[in-house]
């Protein structure tokens, strides 16, 4: 159902229609007391995402008014799923409480949208994933509606982190399956293909000059300029998404690094489609497990996981930068006692930029503050380590120099928080003892009043019991009544005629009462709690600013996050005998006794994974490789992708040796799969994907690509793979490697002088097949389907029927002259299938005897016991 017009809304109702008048597209929020109520078709949807209950208050328009509400306690839970289900919520609290009214006034209480939260703009850990980044990204056409570039722009705002980029609308798919943004501005003319469900629509884009404008303001900075080389596009872009940031934010904006503009070919290009097949942040169940990331990473803290993520995926292309990171791990590998220090202390270190990011949303909490304090402390023991070890070995590392100058950062905020903050505060504000004692007297004087006033309190309840003479006479606080004396109503029938007593209350068994004595207290009380509560939150205010103001705290976290990512790359050097790449800036390509890290991984306590090497130097720049299925050809062809990615990541490679002439562009097509969803059969996919590689591939590009042609006629199959071997080795010349079924095509390699032809040895063993998993020079000699067939379990006798099969065609394909027909099923095979064994056919006589409907306990017993004698 829509929304329909407000006409003749109750006043509430008449609020809730102007709030949602303003969020269309969001699920409106609607604090009532302690609940968030939904209503009409925002109730209806969230009803059924959330498997709640779908009730009604009230009508409207002589129909009741649907209704859905989630308790304000646990709302996060609820919000994170709607969220992770694509949706908008629009949180309008109550900005205004009865007790703020003027007496009389009638109407309901005022309320305000106060956040807007989309799946790009999320800060609360609880709906973020701690080792994940969480994108936004806004998308800019060229502006003077000719060419294909654009200008990409891209925000974490749970960490402040900014990026752009200007690029050829071409390559956006590309680009969206790197960074993985959750939400998508941009307008309609831009084409997101699997994205398209994350598209913000954006209409109307600000112009130039605004966005410079605003942009300059915002980063502090007298001219556009000063921020770096940037295309108007990437600047609008930029623009787009710190106004949408800000709309959703309810005005503010979180602290964002300055945005850093990355020129495409810095960047190892990978599609979609290689991404997929490589597993390298998340699998095809879109879970963790068993990826790349989950093999190499050894990090500690949750903004080390989300540096090598982004390491991970998005790895370079420059020696210069990659060798940075190589000698920051292999110097903590050389200092061992360096490293163990390392990672113990890192394992205390918080997450600074989220709770920074938390601050200055004025979403903060006093554990967030903590975590700035801790973080600080522990950045400070790092930088303390660093030296020690420099001043012990006399050996320096320029990446780690020059990532521990930032870690000792904000000393006088560290002093601060020291002496303010407590060791363990609260989680909540409101909880209080944020600050220690003794920071503030004016605090510390309020403190005291109320313990004081819990003593006089403490006495006076004595003083009563015995004035009164009711040994059962208790002084309480009430929430609306304030402190008063309760007794039971047997005790209470006395003392209601005493002159020092006013009634306040009485319920079915006790009396409340006050005096004016316990009034004043009262009132004391009330005001010291008060007043101690709001100077607890000046300080906390204070102190927030304070840490908002040390502009450096960003490049603080940036490089704890650093170092645990080096540190986890020297322990995985360490742990498995991994080696550091060589890279060079020819096309060199050489891996000595190289491991698949996943699969090697997964069969570390089953079995032992067999190395291979790999050499796609001048003389061999196309492997074509054949060999049974199961003997670990994809395997292969993929850890051969997966070292570029490693070795170009900065990370040690799984191989005895690598030599690596950087690679500009990588294809992995392994595994390609039907995409029912997008209607094309597996022969389409492979026809789009071989294409995307013939139409993209460069001289410095890697291939790899396994059993093109599958999803077609044998023929057209193989003339298909043919072709487009020889266009890799002809006209592109880039490194390959080219897995078949086809074994006719190893014929080609005579005439192809950089191709050469591969298998993976296999031992015949009493009818049945051993693999070996070793790339051996040469071909397959059959392909083994039906010994293949068996091991999966396909019964004897259909596998013994298609060996029969394929010894016809096997002579028929020789000599095609012949028409051979099919050899008949033998009489014995054919019985063989179809007769029961004797005993069986009694069973099953005895069955068709039964009739379930006049069964008695007792004779389904019989029949039970009759049936077990038959077997
Ligand atoms: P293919 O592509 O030839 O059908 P796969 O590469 O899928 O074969 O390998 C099948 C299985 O064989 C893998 O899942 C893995 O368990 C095992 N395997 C593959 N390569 C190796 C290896 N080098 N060492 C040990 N086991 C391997």
């Amino acid at each position: 159902m829509t929304i329909p017009s407000s006409e003749g809304a109750t006043p509430v109702m008449a609020q809730w229609f102007s709030l949602k008048d303003w969020y269309p597209d969001a699920l409106l929020f609607f604090r009532m007391g302690d609940f968030f109520e939904l209503f009409f078709s925002d109730a209806e949807a969230a009803a059924n995402a959330l498997d709640i209950a779908l009730t009604s208050r009230g009508t409207h328009g002589g129909n009741p008014i649907p209704m859905c509400g989630v308790p304000v306690g646990t709302a996060s839970n609820y919000l994170s799923r709607l969220i992770k289900k694509g949706f908008k919520v629009a949180v309008a609290e109550q900005t205004e409480t009865p007790a703020d009214r003027p007496k009389g006034q009638k109407g309901p209480l005022s309320r305000a949208v106060v956040r807007l939260i989309t799946p790009g703009t999320l800060t609360e850990d609880e709906l973020l994933h701690a080792g994940q980044a969480n994108y936004i990204a806004s998308i800019i056409p060229h502006l003077k509606n000719k060419g294909s570039t654009i200008g990409v722009a891209w925000v974490d705002i749970s960490t402040g982190f900014f990026e752009t980029t200007f690029i050829d609308h071409s390559k956006l798919n590309d680009l969206l399956g790197r960074i993985n943004p959750s939400e998508i501005l941009c307008c309609k003319d831009i084409i997101l293909n699997d994205y398209d469900n994350r598209r913000t629509l954006i209409r109307d884009h600000h112009s130039l000059k605004t966005a410079e404008k605003e942009l300059s303001e915002l980063f502090n900075v007298n001219t556009f300029d000063a921020l770096g080389n940037f295309s108007d596009e990437e600047i609008i872009a930029s623009f787009e998404l710190v106004h949408y940031i800000q709309k959703t934010q309810a005005g503010k904006i979180p602290q964002l690094a300055r945005p850093q503009s990355q020129q495409y070919e810095t960047i190892l290009a990978i599609d979609p489609a290689t991404r997929n097949s490589l597993d390298i942040l998340q699998n095809s169940n879109g879970s963790q497990k068993f990826t790349l990331f989950s093999s190499v990473s050894y990090t500690v803290t949750a903004s080390g996981a989300r540096m090598l993520a982004n390491w991970l995926s998005a790895p370079l292309t420059q020696i210069k930068y990659i060798k940075q990171r190589q000698e920051g791990w292999i110097y903590l590998h050389q200092n061992a006692a360096l490293l163990d220090e390392l990672r113990k202390i890192l394992k205390g270190a918080p997450d600074i930029a989220r709770a920074l990011s938390r601050l200055s949303l004025g979403r903060g909490q006093p554990r967030d503050l903590a975590s700035i304090r801790n973080g600080l402390e522990i950045s400070r023991n790092i930088a303390h380590i660093f030296k020690k070890y420099e001043k012990e070995t006399g050996r320096y590392c320029s990446i780690i120099q020059n990532t521990s100058g930032y870690l000792l950062y904000g000393e006088e905020l560290l002093i601060k928080l020291r002496t303010a903050l407590n060791e363990n505060p609260p989680l909540k504000v409101e909880e209080g003892f944020i600050i220690k004692e003794g920071y503030n007297d004016e605090l510390d004087a309020y403190r005291r009043l109320k313990d004081n006033s819990r003593q006089v309190i403490i006495s006076l309840q004595e003083e009563y019991k015995t004035k009164f003479n009711i040994n059962t006479l208790k002084i309480k606080h009430h929430n609306q009544l304030g402190h008063i004396i309760e007794v039971s109503n047997a005790a209470g029938s006395k003392l209601r005629e005493h002159p020092d007593l006013i009634l306040r209350q009485g319920t079915a068994n006790l009396s409340r009462f006050t005096t004016v004595q316990l009034n004043e207290l009262s009132e004391k009380i009330l005001e010291a709690n008060s007043l101690a509560a709001d100077k607890e939150w000046q300080l906390f205010s204070e102190l927030i600013e304070e840490a908002l103001k040390e502009k450096k705290l960003p490049l603080l976290a940036k490089s704890i996050a650093m170092i645990d990512v080096l540190q986890s790359c020297a322990t995985l050097y360490l742990s498995y005998h991994w080696c550091v790449p060589t890279l060079s800036d020819d096309t060199v390509f050489k891996l000595t006794n190289c491991r698949h890290p996943i699969v090697e991984a997964a069969l570390r306590h089953k079995a032992n994974f067999t190395p291979n090497s790999c050499d796609l130097s001048q003389k061999t720049k196309i492997m074509l490789l054949t060999g049974p299925n199961m003997a670990g050809k994809s395997t292969f062809l993929r850890q051969v992708a997966l070292c570029v990615i490693l070795a170009q990541a900065g990370l040690p490679v799984p191989a005895e040796e690598a030599e690596i002439g950087i690679v500009d562009h990588l294809f992995s097509r392994v595994g390609a799969s039907d995409d029912l969803a997008h209607g094309r059969s597996t022969f389409m996919v492979e026809m789009t994907e071989a294409a995307a590689i013939l139409n993209q591939a460069g001289p410095r590009s890697l291939v790899v690509i396994d059993e093109i042609g599958r999803g077609t006629s044998t023929l057209d199959g193989m003339a298909i793979a043919w072709a487009m071997l020889e266009t890799l080795h002809n006209i592109i010349q880039c490194r390959t490697i080219f897995a078949t079924h086809f074994h006719e095509l190893v014929q080609s390699t005579k005439h192809l002088k950089s191709c050469k032809p591969f298998t993976m040895k296999v031992q015949e063993w009493k009818n049945s097949i051993i693999f070996q998993y070793e790339v051996i020079p040469g071909a397959a000699e059959h392909s083994w389907g039906i010994h293949v067939a068996q091991l999966a379990g396909v019964p004897l006798p259909t596998l013994k029927r298609a060996g029969q099969i394929l010894q016809n065609l096997e002579k028929q394909y020789l000599n095609p002259q012949i028409t051979l027909p099919l050899p008949t099923p033998c009489i014995e095979e054919k019985n063989k299938q179809e007769t029961l064994p004797k005993k069986y056919e009694k069973i099953v006589d005895l069955i068709k005897t039964i009739d379930p409907d006049e069964l008695t306990p007792k004779k389904s017993l019989n029949i039970l016991y009759e049936l077990k004698n038959l077997i």
